[in-house]
């Protein structure tokens, strides 16, 4: 047999590879990290814009909920490998870290290259094989061995792991490879959509005011904010934070967790016809009634008052966003000459506004892919593939994504550890219990 032959081959040198392959060298196990790019860990050094936020200290049950509908699976994982498990581990690597608002928590050097330098220590001290510039063309079932072929060379291994990623910020080495080998493999993909992204919404004229919409408030930040997001009509998903206006759209918290729930990039005919939006809240603690109550009494004290004025003073919003709600009509009259239907579009704009996403979030832009691999094919015990025996699955590459705040890769770590440690199992077995199946 050409090639060389080890017990666990892990594909993608990201944090989920990276920390599968030290835990299962850990084990005893002879590994192989196998990494397309010329580097490991690409987009570990971007997390946190530099920063890197390792995890989050949020306490299990609440942990789960970051996860939206996959919490459930991610229940074993968490509980052997905690947020708290994960800050001691670094610890240890060498890595001191604290935590800093909403139980982030960051490396004390405040750079994500002394968490990179540390996981590179650590699989050298391991006795891990690394091979960068080593893009993995195909997988499959060689009588007892998984054959992992590269452009240039053939490795054979009793267990695989795949942690190549999702599709998210592609110009880091994801993808989406491992997509293709799990599906050859048996197994489903879920849906594909950029999540964690900015919004993009559709350059058009007020038809009231005929003014460019939202646009003018370019580089604006709104606090509590709540976006509605309507398909067909129909009420998607809600999200409250704070919003960042951009010359594409929204980005900011909001905006970011709200673009997982937008239609996957597929259906363009949902974004072209116009039927996918958003609906803002901009005062989310004020119930429309209250809020034309204050305007009106604060119009009756100074009906000689120019409405701007009045407006910025009740909703405490930055001048441009006034200059917004205000249209242009009403924008510099005195108040009494303030018709009732100005003041109901000033309310409109500030509660109820719509606006039409012209077409899906960019996987450049996306920090994080929403579905992949379908968790009812992974065992979450130890993330074998129920699929084929020998394969595990770490990672984004899995129908797993967190919100932001150090959950994706709390993630990535404890799937990583976890097929790590199993993979290596699976290695010690006898070579007679592992079928011989060719999937090619
Ligand atoms: C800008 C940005 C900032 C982020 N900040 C944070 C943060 O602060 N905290 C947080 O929790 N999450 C953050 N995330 C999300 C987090 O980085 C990812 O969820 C995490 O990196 C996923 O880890 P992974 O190992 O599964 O995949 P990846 O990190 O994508 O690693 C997969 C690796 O596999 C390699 N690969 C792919 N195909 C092949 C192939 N055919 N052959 C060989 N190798 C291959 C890729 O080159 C890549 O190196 C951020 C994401 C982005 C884009």
């Amino acid at each position: 047999m050409a090639g060389l032959t080890y017990d666990v081959i892990v594909v993608g040198g990201g944090p989920a590879g990276m920390m599968a392959a030290i835990c299962a060298a850990q084990d005893g196990a002879r590994v192989l990290l196998l990494e397309k790019n010329d580097a490991l860990g690409k987009k570990l050094l971007l997390t946190g814009h530099g920063r890197c936020n390792i995890t989050n200290t949020q306490a299990l049950e609440q942990l789960r909920e970051k996860y939206f509908e996959q919490g459930k699976f991610l229940n074993s994982a968490f509980r052997q490998w905690t947020p708290q498990r994960v800050q001691d581990v670094f610890q240890l690597w060498g890595v001191p870290n604290h935590e800093e608002e909403n139980g982030r928590i960051f490396p004390d050097s405040q750079k994500s290259k002394t968490v990179l330098d540390a996981l590179v220590t650590e699989l050298e001290n391991q006795g891990v094989d690394i091979r960068c510039h080593a893009a993995v063309q195909t997988i499959y079932r060689d009588k007892q061995y998984w054959k992992v072929v590269t452009e240039e060379e053939i490795f054979f291994a009793t267990a695989v792991v795949l942690a190549c990623g999702g599709k998210a910020f592609p110009q880091t080495g994801s993808t989406g490879d491992g997509y293709i080998w799990a599906t050859k493999m048996g197994h489903t993909v879920q849906p594909l959509v950029p999540a964690l992204a900015p919004i993009l919404i559709r350059r058009e004229k007020d038809a009231q005011t005929n003014e460019d919409e939202v646009f003018p408030m370019t580089g604006v930040t709104l606090s509590d904010v709540a976006l509605t997001l309507m398909v067909e009509d129909r009420k998607v998903a809600q999200s409250r934070g704070d919003l960042l206006f951009t010359h594409q759209g929204f980005s900011g918290p909001v905006a970011m967790r709200l673009s997982r729930a937008l239609p996957e990039p597929e259906k363009k005919v949902l974004y072209q016809t116009g039927k996918v939006k958003i609906i803002w809240n901009l005062l989310p603690n004020l119930r429309q009634e209250e809020l034309q109550e204050k305007l009106l009494q604060a119009m009756n004290a100074g009906p000689n008052r120019p409405i701007r004025k009045i407006v910025k003073e009740v909703c405490a919003l930055p001048e441009r966003v006034v200059d917004f709600v205000m249209g242009e009509e009403a924008r510099e009259l005195p108040c009494h000459e303030v018709t009732k239907g100005m003041r109901q579009g000033i309310v409109r704009r500030l509660l109820q506004f719509e606006c039409v996403v012209d077409e899906p979030a960019n996987w450049e832009n996306a920090y994080v892919t929403r579905g992949g691999i379908n968790l009812k094919e992974i065992d979450p015990k130890t993330m074998a593939s129920k699929c084929q025996s020998g394969i595990f699955f770490a990672g984004e590459v899995m129908d797993v994504d967190g919100d932001s705040g150090g959950f994706n890769l709390q993630h990535a770590w404890a799937s990583g550890a976890i097929a790590g440690h199993s993979s290596s199992t699976l290695s010690k077995m006898p070579q007679t219990t592992i079928d011989a199946q060719n999937i090619r």
